[in-house]
This record gives structure tokens, sequence and C-alpha cells, in this order.
């Protein structure tokens, strides 16, 4: 067997540098956690496809928190999936789940694009690295654009880092089953020289008119790694016979590519009988009353990874009111 932290195999995140360009980033590839992800959910194909791709957008920036804390990338807006949420938790668990409405998904074109799905909105990620620090979020317009574009303009607006970000998502068929895997490329330009920082100090609304797309202060080294990563094809994203270290020396062999130790990803969600009860305490007692089913019991379902707790309402009173339960 392969060594998949040196191959970088699924589920894994593989940072790299690319010092002569003054590039650094991130490739992951996701396999049996996105499956069992999606799988949890049963989405139709189209919606399974754009959690994939915001799953392994996710990956690719929460894996860079350093310490304990949650990345969370959320969507609000007006288009067949109108929310979506996934969550890292540093160091490695992603959970993920969304809200669509199967007959406006009917309506949608035959393969719809991650945009047209999710419409007009916001799109926000927040980063929460516990009590000690404060809470960080940042949020892009959605305005018919792909997550690609859209963590484009998040760096831009943000954290004015260059970057260049490619997601895919694959569907396979095998043994009557399907499956799906999802890879992802994060590019960024971080000069280590504070001369080649001035320079690359781009502001698009510098750009003369015109020339919307091009800056005319950008730096050698970005608009060739851009003009590299423009090369990435999405089979080369998922692709389980392409690793994202053979991709990473595809793209930058020429230049000299460090590819540092990955670290893994799993699917899991950290929802527990302690979590529910502790959200159950922002409904009044009255509210609570009210989810008593037929059955004279309060079901929860997580809507994360579907798991039904089901709660004695007595025992659920005494809890929020403190006592141990008898
Ligand atoms: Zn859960």
């Amino acid at each position: 067997m392969s060594d998949a932290r040196l191959e970088g195999g699924d589920d894994l995140v593989l940072p790299f540098a690319v010092e002569a360009l003054d590039v650094r980033g991130r490739a992951v590839r996701l396999g049996a956690s996105i499956d069992q992800l999606l799988a949890r959910h049963a989405y139709p194909d189209a919606v399974a496809r754009v959690v994939g791709e915001a799953c392994a957008l996710t990956v690719l920036l929460g894996s860079s928190l350093k310490f304990e804390g949650r990345f969370q990338l959320q969507t609000k807006s007006d288009g067949p999936i109108d929310m979506l949420v996934v969550d890292f938790d540093a160091p490695d668990r992603v959970r993920a789940y969304a809200r669509f409405d199967a007959e406006r998904l009917a309506e949608a074109s035959a393969n719809p694009r991650t945009g047209e799905l999710l419409g007009t909105g916001i799109l926000a990620m927040t980063i929460d690295q516990g009590a000690d620090f404060s809470r960080y979020q940042g949020v892009v317009a959605l305005e018919g654009q792909g997550f690609e574009e859209a963590a484009h303009q998040y760096f831009r607006q943000s954290e004015q880092i260059p970057t260049r970000v490619r997601l895919a998502v694959a569907e396979e068929f095998s043994e009557g089953r399907r499956s799906y895997r999802a890879g992802g490329l994060l590019v960024q330009f971080l000069p280590t020289s504070p001369e080649r920082a001035r320079q690359a100090d781009l502001d698009p609304g510098d750009a003369p008119e015109g020339h919307v797309s091009y800056s005319p202060g950008e730096d050698d080294s970005w608009v060739e790694a851009k003009a590299l990563v423009e090369t990435v094809e999405d089979h080369e994203l998922v692709d389980p016979g392409v690793s994202s270290e053979r991709l990473l020396y595809r793209l930058f062999h020429e230049r000299g590519v460090r590819v540092f130790d990955g670290h893994s990803v799993r699917e899991e969600c950290h929802c527990s009988r302690e979590r529910i009860i502790a959200m159950m305490r922002n409904f009044s007692a009255d509210d609570r009353n009210h989810m008593i089913g037929e059955n004279g019991r309060v079901g929860v379902t997580c809507e994360f990874c579907s798991q039904v707790y089901d709660l004695d309402p007595a025992e659920l009173e005494a809890e929020i009111a403190g006592e141990r339960p008898s």
C-alpha cells in the first residue's frame, strides 16, 4: 500500500509552497468522507454536487486554522437551494447540510451551475476560535456566481490576498451504487519580500478603464501562478488515479514545489444529547411543550447527520432546570 500522506490520497489536505513564485496553497481530495456525508442526506444529484463543492472549499479554508476552532461556511439565498451550512471543526471534522425546494429544483436546467441553484443572497464565512479570540465573519454577495468566484471575492475584500480556487465534484457508479468524490485547490500569492508585497498591493479599482481583469501592477509570479491554475481540469481534482501531489508536480515542477505533510479529514458530526438539551434551553417552556409528539416524547433530529434524539419531556425539563437526571 502506498503512503497516503506522501501521495496526497483521499480525505487529505496537502499544504504546499512554490517559493520561486511566492505562492502557497493547499490541495484537498475528499473520498469516503464526502461520500458518507452525502449518503446521510440522500440529496438529489444537483444538490449533492453543490454541497460537495461547498465542503471542498470549507476544508480548504478551514484547514488553515492553527488552533481548535470552527470555520463555518453558510449561504442564504433565493435559489432552489436556499440555505447551506458547512462546518469544519479543527483539526479535521467536516459536516454539512442543505435546504432545497424540490419543485424549483425540478424546474432548473438539466445540468445547473452552482450559481443558478444558489441564486441571489449572501455567502458568509465565519471563523470562531473559541472564547479567547474574537469571532471573524466575512460576507460576500451571491449574484449568480459559484463558490470559486465567491471565494476570490472573499479574499479580495476581506483579506486582500490574491487567491485562486478550483473545486470539482464527481459522481461514480460501481456495483449498482452511486458514490461521490470531491477535490479542490487553493493558491495564494503571499510575497515574502517587502518590495514585492508593495508592488503586489493590488486594487482592482486601480486598473484603467477597460482593463477590469488585469491590474498593471500585478506581479509576474502571480500572473504565472494564476495561468497554471487555469489549466487545472475538473477531472484532475477528483481522479483517484491523479494524487494531489502529482497534480501539484504537474503544475509547478518547473518552479520547484514543496509539499508538506498532509492533514486527514473526516466526516463526523459532533451533536450529542447534551448539546441538543443546551439548544432546547433557547426555547420557552411553552414552545417545548408544543414539541411533545403523539407518543408523548420530544423527538429532535440533527439536521447535519440525521441522528434522532428521543427525549422524555419530564427529564428534559428537569435537566434544563439544572437538576440531575433521575
Ligand atoms: Zn449530528
